[in-house]
């Protein structure tokens, strides 16, 4: 819409740790995700609404133009290699790391590892930097079952505090990647609303900056 911004972003986390951010910018949401079933929120600015997608959908939805502007997960935005997106502002939020993960007393293993994870771009990625050949098999959740059962030898998943984890007698490995969530935001918006969306990338950015002290 021409005069609108319409901002995608996902319940839980990043739509807690966002909330400051476009509190800064003079954005605030006049319903709370968590309590209301409405999909689409209006916001203290008529101008601007915010819509409430799954985080790996936020990228879809900006890239063809559902939303002019979203926030996700670098490890969303990895398994996105090919998405056409402008991804302006590190928000320094939700910071996690994408890790390989194994069992603590791993019996030894030969011929290919198996490895469960929802993330399969990053990890054919990730194995391939190190020449290794691994077989990834798609996950959509709870992950750290599958060495435990005998499905895989090692997962791929967000690690925060590594408690999820230790709890499952697993240890984190390697790192693939530092994970924080990030702006995007549609080319054509940005050309059709540049103005709009420029001193809106400009307000978060200063907030951003505020909330890490520098
Ligand atoms: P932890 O037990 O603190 O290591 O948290 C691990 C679990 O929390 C993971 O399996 C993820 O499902 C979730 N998680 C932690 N941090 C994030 C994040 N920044 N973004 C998305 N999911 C996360």
């Amino acid at each position: 819409m021409p005069n609108t911004l319409t901002l995608a972003l996902s319940k839980g986390r990043i739509f807690k740790d966002t909330l400051p951010l476009l509190k800064a910018a003079g954005i605030e949401p006049i319903d709370d995700p968590e309590t209301s079933r409405k999909l689409i929120l209006e916001t203290t600015q008529p101008d601007v609404r915010i819509i409430i997608v799954r985080a790996s959908d936020v990228p879809t939805y900006v890239e063809y133009g559902g939303a002019d502007i979203g926030v996700a997960g670098k490890d969303v935005l990895l398994e996105h290699p090919n998405a056409e997106l402008y991804e302006p502002v590190d928000l320094k939020i939700a910071r996690c790391k994408l890790m390989t993960a194994g069992r603590v007393n791993e019996p030894v293993k030969t011929g290919r590892l198996k490895v469960a994870t929802k993330f399969v771009e990053s990890t054919r990625r990730f194995y391939a930097q190190q020449g290794q050949q691994v077989d990834i098999i798609k996950l959509y959740g709870s992950m750290e079952l599958a060495p435990l059962v005998g499905m895989a030898d090692r997962i791929v998943d967000v690690v925060d505090t590594g408690d999820t984890l230790r709890a499952n007698g697993l240890v984190p490995m390697e790192l693939i990647a530092d994970i924080s969530s990030r702006l995007v935001v549609n080319k054509a918006s940005m050309k059709m609303k540049h103005a709009r969306i420029q001193q809106f990338i400009d307000d978060i950015r200063r907030a951003v900056r505020e909330q890490n002290n520098d």
